[in-house]
């Protein structure tokens, strides 16, 4: 349960992010569909511009055969060389029914005609029918695709008027395949697939980008009844397995539609693309960070699991120290109440003084992580800098020690009249704690030596011992609050490792600094910096941070 509630931010941070880039993929797949839509549309309305073209030029090709037809000098006699001329000169010179022209008369029989190929289509072709209904309807009548000797051949036919009534039909004719709407087509390019198209309202192609189709009937069924509608649009569909897409508009005139097509993949192509990398980089970034949240998570399990077994230490350590002194009181205290009658005053003393002294050590320790704990935490400890001996502080002290450890030589070594700017209470605690050290951290008869010496600005007092000394990484950490060197706690050295922590706060309030040099198995050297002054009648500098 406890391993599933550890989980529980990660989860929780990884389904954010799964969330974020959620939306980010659903927002990218809009803007995506988006864009297709736009580009559709805009390959609708090029489109429409290319139908309008169309119109345009079978609109003027119509004129043009009409003008000709009607005020025209033609004689509409049966076989008449002169209109047979005139024919010919007008096949030669047109843009667009340059292939032949037929005079018929209104109920189709020919009277004249000229062909510059191989010949017109016969009258029975079917094409001719939807040119009568056209021209029955009043309008210009444009033909499918009719062949002669297979040659693709559309017609166009106007009425010859005179006077204003229709006298006989003229009939133009152009090789679907060699004309300038074709030439046009050809050389009309959208990317490698993108093919222009003109279809007429049978679904036969009769101009296109690849001139072999001209003739043929367009591929897709679909698109070809949807065409029937005369509506406008854009649509997508199968070729041989190929997704393709197709924007078609009628061009106004004889039932002709204007198409393009491409390949789907190439027409959308840059948009997915687009689309694709945004996808790539939302999922890449979802990676990154699914990836750092979990190395988060890590690290942070880690930083607690050390932090339960370095609370698991501290604890251990603490109550040791408590309990020791505790043990011995009450090992005195139960002997005195049982014995107490039977024992000398000397003997009762001898317990008393175990009481007493334990009970001062209990104390001194509870102060002790109390004091650490308020420097720790920041708050404030008074200290009252003022002029102090060097060399009596460190003789009382030293003194001191002598009788706390007489099996351990102290040896002083400092130069008279050297003042320091400090707090006496707090040099006094500075160095008692770093002499219990030097003495706790060697062997019996270890010599520690206290020296000061005397600089232009500070004053540097050391503690040295031939004790265990210590190795660099745990240099590194002793000053850190609760940090017991490995090696202290294996040679079962008593303490809750905060001390140097101690030393360290009170000195740095002090303006001053602490350094170790220390080699394993030949001992350590404390070195504390304080700020020095002239003489005691100098007045005392107020220093940065002291009060703190
Ligand atoms: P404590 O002595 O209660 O463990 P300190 O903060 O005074 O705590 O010291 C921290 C650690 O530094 C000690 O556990 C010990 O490993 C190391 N240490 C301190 N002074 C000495 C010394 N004089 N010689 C060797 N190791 C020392």
């Amino acid at each position: 349960m406890r391993t599933i509630k550890r989980f529980i931010p990660l989860v929780v941070s990884i389904a954010v992010v799964v969330a974020v880039a959620l939306v980010g993929l659903l927002e990218s797949a809009h803007a995506n569909a988006r864009a297709q839509q736009i580009r559709r549309d805009d390959r609708v309305s090029e489109q429409a511009t290319l139908a309008g073209l169309t119109n345009q030029f079978i609109q003027f090709a119509l004129k043009d055969a009409y003008d000709f037809a009607s005020v025209g000098p033609l004689s509409l006699q049966p076989g008449d060389p002169k209109d047979t001329a005139l024919i010919e000169a007008y096949v030669k010179r047109s843009a667009l029914l340059s292939y032949g022209g037929a005079l018929v008369d209104l109920s189709g029989s020919p009277i004249n005609a000229f062909v510059d190929g191989p010949g017109l289509p016969v009258a029975t072709d079917p094409g001719y029918g939807p040119l009568r209904a056209a021209l029955l309807a009043g309008k210009p009548g444009i033909s499918t695709v009719m062949k002669t000797n297979g040659v693709p051949v559309l017609a166009m036919a106007v009425p010859v008027q005179r006077a204003g009534v229709a006298r006989a039909i003229y009939i133009g004719y152009f090789r679907a395949d060699r004309n300038p709407l074709e030439t046009y087509n050809e050389r009309l390019h959208y990317g490698k697939t993108g093919k222009a198209i003109l279809l007429d309202a049978t679904g036969t192609i009769i101009a296109s980008t690849h001139r072999a189709e001209v003739g043929t009937l367009f591929g897709d069924p679909a698109l070809r009844s949807r065409l029937e509608s005369g509506q406008k649009g854009f649509t997508e569909y199968q070729d041989h397995g190929v997704r393709m897409v197709a924007s078609y508009v009628p061009d106004g005139i004889g039932g002709l539609v204007s198409i393009t097509t491409q390949t789907a993949a190439e027409f959308f192509g840059p948009i997915q693309s687009g689309g694709l990398h945004v996808a790539l980089a939302l999922i890449g970034l979802l990676v990154v960070a699914a990836a750092a949240l979990f190395l988060m998570n890590h690290k942070r399990q880690m930083a607690l699991a050390e932090a339960y077994e370095y609370k698991g230490q501290l604890l251990a350590n603490t109550t040791h120290e408590l309990k020791t002194p505790l043990t011995a009181i009450r090992g005195a205290a139960v002997t005195l109440g049982m014995r107490w009658r039977t024992m000398s005053a000397e003997q009762v003393d001898q317990f008393l003084g175990i009481i007493h002294r334990r009970c001062d050590g209990l104390s001194k320790l509870i102060e002790r992580i109390l004091l650490g704990a308020r420097l720790e935490a920041g708050r404030e400890v008074t200290l009252n800098a003022v002029p102090t001996d060097v060399l009596g502080s460190l003789r009382a002290i030293t003194s001191e020690f002598k009788d706390v450890s007489p099996k351990h030589p102290v040896l002083l070594a400092a130069p008279e009249d050297v003042w320091v700017n400090a707090d006496p209470e707090a040099l006094d605690q500075i160095l008692g704690l770093l002499l219990e050290n030097a003495i706790k951290y060697s062997p019996e008869g270890g010599e520690v030596r206290v020296a000061a010496i005397d600089g232009p600005r500070s004053v540097a007092i050391s503690v040295s011992d031939h004790g265990v000394g210590m190795n660099a990484e745990d240099r590194e950490h002793i000053f850190e609050p609760y940090f017991r060197a490995s090696r202290g706690n294996a040679n079962g050295f008593g303490g809750v490792g905060l001390g140097l922590s101690i030393v360290r706060h009170l000195v740095e309030r002090s303006g001053g600094a602490i350094t170790v040099e220390s080699t394993p198995g030949q001992g350590s050297t404390f070195t504390i910096t304080l700020p020095r002054i002239v003489s005691p009648m100098e007045p005392s500098v107020s220093l940065e941070g002291a009060d703190r």
